[in-house]
């Protein structure tokens, strides 16, 4: 609790820094974040109205009010029935503010009626005030990833270790099973489970579909969830390890030794003080030197938190610089497209006494099933 009102007051302050008067925050992970609860994306609005120097309310359709937990220390709640315009109870509420900030991800539909409803105010995205400070975890939010990340990690050893089968078995079957395991073990739900076999490994967005997985492929396997602490917002989860159905082509032994170096080093690299960019820029060197650079054609990695991809991007351009609690991925990848590809991703918590790791599973290149 204390956590959640440190919270608000990070909040507050940024909001003064950026003159924002009020913030209105429905769907998305901000409301999650400071209030423990996350709106249902249905037509019946959840608003958190949270003004600078008063109280903060939320409305809550009656008939959700009873899943909402609060002491009413933090933000008091206004069930609002269906009789009543919820929108014209939350304009009220808002006063009259020069700016507002609202949900990235509110409803259009809810947006233009409260832009109506409030005039002459200025709009813009709540991130510009949230994002950089959800970017920077707490203790018990860098606990939920470390659980979430212990979770993921006991599904990837099954992988690793061989009792998840692959050959004979479509991708599509393979990614269920690897869905049912992270909700077996403790996930809420599963946010996605790509399995990409053989020529698929070389796209790393693939779909997971019907091609069987045969003998000596490489097989990428890049799956995560949502897991709760306790009644907390969930934190995601998002591990990916490459495995090979028998002994490999050689130069998949060679890419895949080059990117598990790449890995290494920008997680190594991922110090406080050191700039996203940078992080980028250490597995990237490697990659580039081994001749794979047009190879690897997306960014090193993400943060994560109550979504699976937010703040800080480790991207080139993005010269912020990591601070203790900032939260992502790292995960290099190499494609050689119609032949195979691979890809490794674990989670990384910056901390002042050097980068923590939330994935532990071994790096190193499984045969499975050989
Ligand atoms: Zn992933
Ligand atoms: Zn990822
Ligand atoms: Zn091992």
């Amino acid at each position: 609790m204390s956590e959640r009102r440190a919270r608000f007051d990070r909040v507050r302050r940024r909001m003064g820094e950026l003159r924002v008067d009020c913030l209105l925050l429905s769907l998305g992970a901000d409301l999650p974040w400071l209030t423990g609860y996350e709106a249902m994306p249905l037509e019946r609005i959840t608003m958190l109205v949270l003004p600078r120097d008063e109280e903060a309310t939320l409305f809550v359709p009656e008939l959700e009010a009873p899943r909402v937990a609060t002491d009413g220390s933090l933000f008091r709640m206004r069930p609002w029935k269906e009789t009543e315009d919820p929108l014209a109870l939350i304009a009220h509420a808002a006063g009259s503010p020069s700016r507002i900030g609202v949900s990235d991800r509110t409803w259009a539909v809810h947006l233009l009626a409260l832009r109506s409803l409030l005039p002459g105010s200025e709009w813009l995205p709540a991130s510009r005030v949230t994002s950089p400070l959800r970017a920077v975890k707490d203790r018990t939010e860098i606990a939920a990833l470390q659980a979430a990340g212990a979770a993921a990690d006991r599904v990837a050893t099954a992988l690793l270790g061989g009792e998840i089968r692959l050959i004979g078995r479509t991708e599509a079957d393979v990614s269920a099973e690897l869905g049912r395991r992270l909700v077996d073990e403790g996930h809420a739900k599963v946010n996605f489970a790509i399995v990409g076999s053989g020529p698929n490994s070389a796209s790393p967005h693939h779909e997971p579909g019907s091609r069987l997985i045969g003998p000596g492929e490489a097989v990428v396997c890049d799956f995560g969830g949502t897991l709760h602490l306790d009644d907390a917002a969930g934190y995601c989860s998002d591990i990916t390890r490459t495995v090979v159905t028998g002994e490999p082509d050689p130069e998949f032994r060679h890419l895949y030794d080059v990117l598990e170096e790449a890995q290494a080093a920008a997680s190594k690299g991922a110090t406080v003080g050191t700039s996203c960019e940078e992080v980028d820029a250490i597995g990237r060197r490697i990659i580039d030197a081994a001749g794979f650079g047009g190879a690897f054609i997306h960014r090193i990695g993400h943060g994560i938190g109550i979504e699976e991809h937010e703040d800080p991007y480790m991207v080139a351009g993005n010269d912020e610089v990591l601070v203790s609690g900032h939260a992502f991925s790292v995960e290099p990848g190499i494609y050689l497209r119609g032949r195979f590809g691979a890809r490794i991703e674990d989670i990384v918590v910056a901390a002042d006494e050097g980068p923590i790791p939330c994935n532990m599973v071994d790096h190193a290149l499984h045969v499975v099933e050989a």
